[in-house]
């Protein structure tokens, strides 16, 4: 099958190499007899609801985030259609925070955002930095971890009765108060955690892509041969291991 992905602003919004997560994609598809096709989504291009599998928007900082920020709410109505088609999405840090209501940064200033998931995000004094291990479920019963790193100024608050990506094991999450990390909506996901997040995660990997290909073949999400995942093991590991010992202090 041919997974058709949409990388937004990827000139924009590549911070900690979340860039490399599209390598990720790329290589867990293709070890499954699938091709990635990636095209990029940048200011002045148009989004098509129906041309995209999967969507994916990276982390950046707050100056990054103001020179997209205009369009990408030009984009919000588009991207709402993409996802209620059915679409998988994955938002990091930057992305996660303005796909949410809005950021206010510590100026004062106020980013919009497109709203697609039931959030707000406001500076706050201390950025929150450092490696974070997470407890998921996204399939009931099926309890994962997650590892990754941190580092933001936004304290984002999940409405009420939204679901968070996971539960904080160890590290901030999305305001160092509330115990959560990250958003799900559906088949969209979003997340502070950079690294990049996958290669050290690869079942979020493999959930993300066999989301996509059930929205390619209009089926249900197939289940994907396992991968040996001997390096990306050790990495969790390690990364694991870090947040435990330092994660959530400032
Ligand atoms: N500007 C945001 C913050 O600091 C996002 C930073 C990021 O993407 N790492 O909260």
């Amino acid at each position: 099958m041919k997974i058709r992905v949409g990388h937004l602003y990827p000139e924009y919004l590549n911070i900690y190499a979340d860039r490399g997560n599209i390598a990720v994609f790329a290589r867990r598809a293709a070890l499954r007899g699938h091709e990635l096709d990636v095209a990029s989504i940048s200011v002045g291009d148009e989004i098509r609801a129906g041309d995209h599998d999967l969507l994916y928007i990276g982390g950046g900082q707050d100056r990054e985030q103001a020179l997209i920020a205009p369009d990408l709410v030009e984009k919000g109505r588009a991207i709402e259609e993409v996802v209620d088609a059915g679409a998988a999405l994955l938002a990091v840090c930057g992305g996660y925070q303005l796909l949410g209501r809005g950021y206010l940064d510590q100026q004062g200033e106020s980013l919009p955002g497109i709203g697609l998931f039931p959030h707000d995000t406001v500076a706050g004094e201390r950025r929150m930095i450092g490696d974070v291990l997470l407890e998921c479920e996204l399939v009931p019963g099926e309890r994962r971890t997650v590892a990754g790193f941190e580092n933001h100024a936004g304290r984002t608050r999940l409405d009420p009765g939204a679901e968070p990506l996971g539960r904080v094991i160890a590290g901030f999450g999305n305001d160092g108060e509330s115990g959560h990390e990250g958003v799900r909506v559906g088949r969209a996901i979003g997340t502070y955690l950079h690294g990049p997040l996958l290669p050290r995660n690869p079942w979020l990997a493999d959930w993300l892509l066999s989301q996509a290909l059930a929205h390619a073949t209009g089926g249900e999400p197939p289940e994907l041969d396992p991968l040996p995942d001997r390096l990306e093991a050790t990495a969790h590991a390690v990364s694991a291991e870090r947040a435990r010992r330092r994660g959530g202090r400032f």
